[in-house]
C-alpha cells in the first residue's frame, strides 16, 4: 500500500486532541464504522424508523382542513397541528420559536447531546438510510475500506455506480418530502405533473436540496457535526458536569491491558479498540469527553458485547454524568435547569395564552387625527356629530372571511348612530389586510358633558360557508365638551 495511503489510515503523530478524522497532511481520513449490535441500537433504530416515518407523512396529514405542519415562506404563512398563522402574528411565532428553543436548552442540560444521536436528521437518515444502502452495495466496514483504497475496477465501477444511483433516489425522496413542508403536497403534486419549466424556481430548490442532501448524507457525513452544525458548537455551554454524556469509567478501565504492568493491577479495559471501530466519528471515548462524539451509544453496546465475552460486568462506557464519575450524587435540579424550566413554562404559557385569545381576524380602529370631530346633521335635518376612524382589519385565517361592521339595535335607535365606509360588509382574502376609513354619525345624548364615550361596535365575520360569529370591540368616539 501507498506510504500516503497508510498515514491517511492512521493518523498517529497527531496530538490527542486533534480531529480524528484529519492526518497530518490535513487530508480527511474516511470513517468506516463497523457494524453495532445491542440494547441501544435496537432501541435508537427503533426510533430513527418512527422519526423518519413522521417525517415522510407528517405532510399528507391534514389537521381541521391544514396541513398538519406547514411552513409556507413565499406566502409567510405556517400551520402547526390545527393551529395557523402568519409571519405578523409576531407574539405566537415568537413564543413558538423561544419554546423550542429553550426545550432544546433544557433537554441538553439535563441529557446532553441526545438529539444529536437520537433525532437529528443527519444521524437518522444517515443510520437508517445511507449507510444501509452502503453495507448492502458495498459490504461490511473492511469490505468498504478495500474496495475504496483498491485500484479502479469493473467491479468498482458498478458498485459505486449502484451505491450512488439508490443514494440519488434516496435524496430526491428526502427532497421532495423536505419541499412539501414549505410549499404544500397540493402544490408539491401539481409540481410533479408539470414540466420545470413551469415551475422552474421550485425545480431549481428541488435539485439543489437533491444535491445537498446527497453531499453531505452520501459523503460529507461527520465532517458536518464537527465542522459546520451550530448545536454541536454551543452545546458544550448548555452542559455542565450534571448533564447526561457517554464516557467511558477511567477508574474502572485503566489502567488497560499491555499497560499494566502485572494483571492483579489490569483495569477492565482489554483494549481491543471495538469501541473505536463503531464509532461513526472515529474517535476514540477512552481519552474523555470530546466535541465530535454524538452521544450515538454505539459504543456503549460495542464495548458491553466485549464485557459479556470476558464476564465482568456490563457499562464501562455507559451514559453517566461527569459528577457520577467522581462519585458524586447527579444533582438534578440545579439553577440552569431550574431557569430554563421555568422559561420553558412561561413561554408554553404564553403559547397558550395567544393561541386561546387568537381570533380568526385582527381588527383596530384609530380615530383620525385631523379633528375629532365635526358638527353635522342628518338627512332629516336633525343635529348629528360626526367622527372619522381609520381601520386596519386583517384576516388571519387560511380561508376567505366576509366581514361587516354595525352597532346594537338599541344603541342605533337611542343616538341615531349611522357607519358610512365603502368597505362595509368586505370580503378579505386568506392573509389580507385592508387599510380604510369609516365615518360615524351619531346624536350629542351619546358623548353628553363630557364630550367622550366608548360605543360597542360588532364585527360579524363568517369563514367560507360557515355560520357568522359576532364580536363586541370598543370605539372611542368624541364630541363638544358642554
Ligand atoms: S464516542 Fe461513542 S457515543 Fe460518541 S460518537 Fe463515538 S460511538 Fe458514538
Ligand atoms: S470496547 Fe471496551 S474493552 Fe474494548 S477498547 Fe473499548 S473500552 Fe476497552
Amino acid at each position: 500500500m501507498d506510504e500516503h495511503l497508510k498515514e491517511k489510515r492512521l493518523p498517529q503523530n497527531l496530538p490527542e486532541d486533534s480531529l480524528a478524522s484529519l492526518n497530518q497532511f490535513g487530508d480527511r481520513i474516511f470513517i468506516y464504522p463497523a457494524k453495532v449490535k445491542g440494547l441501544w441500537h435496537n432501541r435508537r433504530k427503533y426510533l430513527h424508523f418512527v422519526l423518519m416515518v413522521i417525517f415522510l407523512v407528517l405532510p399528507w396529514i391534514k389537521i381541521g382542513g391544514h396541513q398538519a405542519v406547514l411552513l409556507n415562506l413565499p406566502e409567510r404563512k405556517f400551520a402547526l397541528f390545527g393551529l395557523t398563522f402568519w409571519a405578523h402574528d409576531a407574539p405566537l411565532t415568537f413564543f413558538v420559536l423561544a419554546t423550542l428553543t429553550i426545550g432544546l436548552a433544557l433537554i441538553t442540560a439535563v441529557w446532553g447531546r441526545v438529539w444529536c444521536g437520537w433525532a437529528c436528521p443527519q444521524t437518522v437518515f444517515i443510520e437508517t438510510v445511507f449507510r444501509k444502502i452502503e453495507s448492502f452495495v458495498e459490504g461490511n466496514h473492511i469490505q468498504r475500506r478495500r474496495l475504496n483504497e483498491s485500484e479502479p475496477s469493473f467491479k468498482k465501477f458498478v458498485k459505486k455506480t449502484s451505491k450512488w444511483s439508490l443514494y440519488i433516489v434516496a435524496s430526491l425522496i428526502i427532497a421532495h418530502s423536505l419541499l412539501a413542508y414549505f410549499v404544500g403536497t397540493d402544490r408539491l403534486l401539481e409540481m410533479i405533473q408539470h414540466s420545470p419549466k413551469q415551475n422552474w424556481v421550485p425545480f431549481l430548490i428541488i435539485l439543489f436540496t437533491t444535491g445537498v442532501v446527497l453531499f453531505d448524507f452520501g459523503w460529507f457525513r461527520e465532517q458536518f457535526c464537527i465542522i459546520m452544525c451550530p448545536y454541536g458548537r454551543f452545546q458544550s455551554v448548555l452542559m455542565d458536569e450534571n448533564s447526561l454524556s457517554v464516557a467511558y469509567d477511567i477508574k474502572r478501565g485503566e489502567p488497560r491491558r499491555g499497560i499494566a504492568e502485572d494483571k492483579s493491577s489490569q483495569g477492565d479495559c482489554i483494549d481491543c479498540r471495538k469501541c473505536v471501530a463503531v464509532c461513526p466519528t472515529g474517535i476514540d471515548i477512552r481519552n474523555g469527553l470530546q466535541m465530535e462524539c454524538i452521544a450515538c451509544t454505539a459504543c456503549i453496546d460495542a464495548c458491553d458485547e466485549v464485557m459479556e465475552k470476558i464476564k465482568k460486568p456490563k457499562g464501562l462506557i455507559r451514559y453517566v454524568t461527569e459528577s457520577e464519575m467522581t462519585g458524586k450524587v447527579r444533582n438534578i435540579l440545579r439553577p440552569r435547569v431550574i431557569i430554563y424550566s421555568f422559561l420553558l413554562v412561561l413561554f408554553i404559557g404564553g403559547l397558550g395564552f395567544q393561541v386561546s385569545h387568537r381570533q380568526s381576524y385582527y381588527a383596530s380602529f384609530v380615530r383620525a387625527l385631523e379633528t375629532p370631530y365635526k358638527l353635522t346633521a342628518l338627512p332629516d335635518g336633525s343635529p348629528s356629530i360626526l367622527n372619522h376612524f381609520k381601520v386596519t382589519l386583517r384576516n388571519q385565517e387560511f380561508v376567505p372571511m366576509h366581514v361587516e361592521m354595525t352597532f346594537q339595535e338599541d344603541d342605533i335607535k337611542k343616538y341615531q348612530l349611522k357607519l358610512t365606509s365603502p368597505y362595509n360588509p368586505t370580503t378579505l382574502a386568506p392573509g389580507e389586510t385592508k387599510k380604510f376609513h369609516i365615518f360615524v354619525n351619531f346624536n350629542e345624548s351619546l358623548t353628553g358633558n363630557l364630550g367622550s364615550a366608548k360605543i360597542p361596535i360588532l364585527i360579524k365575520s363568517s369563514l367560507g360557508s360557515q355560520e357568522p360569529v359576532i364580536e363586541s370591540h370598543h370605539l372611542s368616539v368624541a364630541g363638544p365638551r358642554k
